[in-house]
């Protein structure tokens, strides 16, 4: 019933980290189903274990670095 194969849905602002409540930039969709939202912080690390679950990963995080002095977050 809830087959979405698509990613058609670009991120909102709406849309949350489901660690920390920041903006999210990564929509994974899990094999078994389910959907995770993380932000670029969040979503850079765990990728290595998001990659073994993940059916889809739809990463919006280059919007973050189209920003110049937007991202206060920023790591490195
Ligand atoms: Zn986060």
């Amino acid at each position: 019933m809830t087959t979405v194969l698509t990613s058609a849905s670009p991120l909102t602002a709406a849309d949350r980290c489901d660690r920390c409540g920041a903006q999210a930039y990564l929509r994974v969709v899990l094999l078994s189903g389910g959907e995770l939202l993380f932000c670029a912080h969040h979503g850079r690390k765990f990728e290595p274990e998001l990659k073994k679950i993940a059916a889809e990963i739809q990463d919006e995080t280059e919007r973050l670095t189209a920003v110049p002095g937007a991202s206060p977050e920023e790591e490195r």
